[in-house]
């Protein structure tokens, strides 16, 4: 900015300085003409009275130095002239200060010299008798002026040029420093010239404009990012060439972003194909980009998400797309399970269903000796009860499931629950020679009763059931600091470790003969498992093969939902 008031100044002072000299050398020439014509007219009348007073001889006396004067007659023929020799002057009829002199009784005429440099100027005058008198005078034309004059000439611009630059550096810099000094962060604190105040107080004010408009803009996005933050689902917007224009936690987490890069992408602003390059993902972005609604689910890290995809159009034009991705893993994992389960159902259904019907056929054929019907009529029997346990645990698995069970929690003494279980099972235990038996003192649980006697009865079953002969099954009731465990310890034939993860699956038995063979529906554990879940206790599993196994139950004031120590 200095450098370009620097030049306007310098190059307007030039300007106004040659036009001066221009305008002022102009003046002058035409001055000094005006001057000359006038002092030749005055010589001219002068010479006039005296030549009608005195006659032809006072030319005579007229100086060297004088200027020249010439008497034509007026056929043409010079009489006088001071300066050449009459017989090498022509006829001067024809001049044109002499042809207009004897028409109008004066004349001036102007005719350049033989050189360049100069000019003659006359004033011919008709004297009373007829004669024409002229005088005239030599001058330098404008150019001879203008060439004598080029050195001081440039000598002055030269001097006007070296000013001229002295000041317009100095103004350049008065006009731009105090503007490069001003705080336009606070205008109106500045002290600049005044002609600056109306442009400082409209900065001020229009920062202001910018200011309140950019804190409104900062508080709706923020008001945006903690709604869309605290969205379970995730939501992601792009602009209509799908790059990113907003992303919440939610869509980082379920497309599987790490933690440490989730700012950068969510900054980034990139291409939203950049998140994954999976054709289905490809093909959504393609369709919501071309206009068009895309729904699909999305397999992500061994999760699922169901990905919907809307087009946000403005005028039939697309601006961008709306993406919406919710976690369905726990659905979609339940799905398979639900659809494992009733196969399995139905297979272990179809089993002694498929051995009542044999046996029943037999019988009604006829091909059963009498002595033998007893012993079918028992298989029979055995397979129906095999048939209504199944049943009926399948039943509790739907009810707990169906997370509708009416009951409500009571206080529960878990000592007395199990002396109650205890003796259910006496029989049992009897017939298996296995020894019952439990350790503690009553200890009262919030708890609900129907459903902890449901494990219970389940973990000391299976303890009898996969027992040695002459085994035993310990029943202990203990408070641990805020935690009350009950753990049922058997002596019996252990489960593989690598087994232990698995047994509380529906129908996971570690050895399916066996477990059929001893009445086993293998669902127990899985009942044991919801039940646990149902009343917020946790479960744990400690077992070693041949040595037994110990399977505890605690409940706690923490204990919100249940958990498997190795399920
Ligand atoms: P089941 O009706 O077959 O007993 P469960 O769900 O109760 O089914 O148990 C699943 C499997 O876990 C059983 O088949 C058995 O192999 C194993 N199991 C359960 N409890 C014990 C235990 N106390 N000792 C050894 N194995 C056990």
């Amino acid at each position: 900015m200095t450098k370009r008031i620097f030049r306007a100044v310098l190059g307007i002072s030039l300007l106004v300085c040659l036009i001066g000299m221009v305008t002022v050398f102009a003046w002058l020439y035409h001055y000094f003409d005006f001057q000359l014509t006038k002092e030749l007219k005055n010589e001219a009348e002068y010479l006039a009275v005296s030549l009608e007073t005195y006659g032809q001889d006072v030319l005579q006396n007229l100086s060297e130095n004088s200027e020249r004067v010439t008497l034509i007659q007026p056929d043409g023929t010079v009489v006088f002239d001071n300066y050449f020799d009459l017989d090498k002057l022509d006829n001067h009829a024809q001049r044109e200060e002499i042809r207009q002199a004897m028409e109008n009784g004066y004349a001036t005429a102007v005719r350049k010299s033989d050189t360049f440099q100069k000019q003659t100027v006359y004033y011919a005058m008709k004297l009373a008798n007829g004669d024409i008198l002229r005088v005239s005078s030599t001058q330098y034309t404008v150019a001879a002026v203008l060439t004598g004059m080029i050195q001081p000439f440039l000598w002055i611009l030269f001097s006007v040029l070296m000013l001229t630059g002295l000041l317009a550096s100095r103004i350049s810099h008065r006009i731009v420093e105090p503007l490069n000094r001003l705080d336009l962060e606070n205008p109106e604190k500045n002290e600049a010239y005044d002609e600056l105040a109306p442009l400082l107080t409209k900065i001020s004010w229009q920062q202001k404009t910018i200011r309140n408009q950019l804190e409104q803009a900062k508080q709706k996005q923020e008001e945006f990012q903690m709604i869309t933050d605290n969205m379970k689902e995730g939501l992601l917007l792009t602009d209509y060439r799908g790059d990113i224009l907003s992303i919440n936690t939610s869509a980082l987490n379920l497309m599987g972003i790490s933690p440490e890069l989730q700012i950068f992408v969510a900054n980034s602003k990139e291409n939203v194909l950049m998140l994954n390059h999976s054709d289905v993902f490809r093909k959504v972005i393609d369709g919501v980009l071309e206009g068009k609604h895309q729904e699909a689910i999305l397999e992500i890290n061994g999760g699922y998400c169901q990905m919907t995809a809307n087009p946000v159009m403005r005028e039939d034009r697309l601006e961008g797309s709306v993406l919406l991705f919710i976690d369905i893993t726990e659905q979609y994992q339940n799905e398979v399970l639900r659809r494992e389960f009733t196969a399995n159902v139905s297979h272990e259904l179809k089993t002694p269903l498929t051995s009542i019907s044999g046996f029943a056929e037999i019988m009604k054929d006829g091909f059963v000796r009498p002595e033998d019907v007893p012993q079918f009529a028992g298989k029979i029997f055995s397979e129906s009860q095999r048939l209504i346990d199944l049943v009926g645990d399948i039943i509790k698995i739907s009810q707990l499931d169906e997370d509708m069970l009416p009951y409500e929690k009571e206080d529960v003494d878990l000592y007395q629950l199990s002396q109650e279980i205890a003796e259910r099972l006496k029989e049992r235990a009897e017939h298996n020679r296995i020894t019952l038996h439990i350790t503690g003192q009553p200890t009262v649980v919030k708890t609900v009763r129907q459903i902890a006697d449901e494990v219970i009865y389940n973990l000391c079953d299976n303890a009898i059931k996969y027992n040695r002969p002459d085994g035993t099954v310990d029943i202990f009731i203990e408070q641990e600091k805020e935690e009350i465990v009950l753990r049922v310890k058997d002596s019996g034939i252990g489960i593989p470790a690598a087994d232990q993860r698995r047994v509380f699956e529906r129908f996971y038995r570690v050895d399916k003969s066996h477990s059929k063979q001893i009445g086993g529906t293998g669902l127990g554990l899985s009942i044991v498992k919801h039940g646990a879940a149902y009343l917020g206790v946790k479960i744990g599993l400690e077992s070693v093969v041949g040595k037994g196994s110990t399977f505890s139950l605690t409940w706690s004031e923490n204990t919100k939902n249940a958990e498997t120590t190795n399920a």
